[in-house]
């Protein structure tokens, strides 16, 4: 088998390792992220030992798709940093870019909850809220690409918290991200129970599935997998379910949309990592082909 490097890079810990698919990641490093060269340089480090055939980067973004830089991005330091080159001139392989999102997309598609699917979204709620959708086996790009948790949606008429957003203060990810969570309740979403646990679900619940509806009625997904920290609060995705069929009144009306539509992602915390090994293959593949 092929030997991929693959990166995850999260704006609190960068992950790396190698293989050619999630079963044999066994060489596995993880690390704060700290400063760019810093956390860079650890990359390389890693990946110069293990002398892949390819390099797929799933990074945290805002991400520009052309020349592989991080936009401009509230983490101190890191506006402007290009992930591709100084990986590039250490390693002369191809090297496949995407945000974190569309890579834990394609690791759910090849070997997770997405299998067998060509239209799908993967959605995080965590430090922040994203998604990554697949439309016929593709992640979308457009102009950037798309960030869909600063969508707007409407207050649940019991919730008073602000929000959080340090754009749009209470955007989805403003009301329904991790801090979203804490801020309302002071205690964070792991250490929730009883009254405080049963509100902080209903209130998740409440924004993510008008989230997922506007998903349903924009790309028509076969499926939506919600994962990240915050998604694991107990019972929330079950209590998804039941909110989307509220909010989609019966239309368009699939059996689909009843049952088990939104589920959890089946790679667990691996959809990153593996999502960077089919963003390696992809690379290696394009390059292949324009020899
Ligand atoms: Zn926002």
């Amino acid at each position: 088998m092929r030997e991929y490097g693959a990166v995850e890079m999260g704006g609190t810990r960068t992950s790396c390792a190698a293989g050619s698919s999630p079963e044999d990641l066994s060489r596995k490093v993880t690390f704060p992220t700290t400063a760019p060269a810093e956390t860079l340089g650890k990359v390389v480090e890693f990946l110069r030992e293990q002398a892949p055939v390819a390099i797929g980067i799933a990074a945290f973004g805002p991400l520009g798709l052309v020349g592989g830089r991080i936009g401009v991005t509230p983490k101190e330091g890191w506006s402007g940093t290009d992930l591709v080159g100084p990986v590039r001139n250490a390693i002369d392989v191809p090297i496949g870019l995407d945000t974190d999102v569309n890579g834990a997309a394609l690791g759910e598609s090849r070997w997770g909850a997405a299998r067998g699917l060509d239209t799908f979204v993967y959605v995080t709620v965590g430090t922040g809220i994203g998604g990554g959708a697949l439309v016929d086996g593709e992640p979308i790009h457009g102009l950037g690409h798309p960030e869909m948790g600063h969508i707007s949606v409407r207050r649940h008429p019991d919730d008073d918290y602000p929000g959080i957003c340090r754009l749009h203060g209470d955007c989805l990810e403003g009301l329904a991200s991790g801090p979203a969570i804490e801020g309302r309740s002071g205690i964070r979403g792991e250490g929730l129970s009883g009254s405080d646990l049963a509100k902080a679900v209903e209130f998740e619940a409440f924004y993510l599935a008008q989230m997922i509806r506007n998903l349903v009625y924009i790309l028509a997904p076969e499926r939506v997998i919600v994962g990240g920290g915050a998604s694991r609060l107990p019972g929330l995705i079950d209590q998804v379910n039941e909110s989307l069929i509220e909010e989609l009144s019966g239309y368009p009306g699939l059996a689909e949309h009843e049952s088990g539509f939104v589920v959890s992602p089946g790679l667990g915390d691996m959809s990153g990592l593996a999502g960077a090994l089919v963003l390696a293959a992809r690379a290696f593949d394009r390059a292949m082909s324009s020899e």
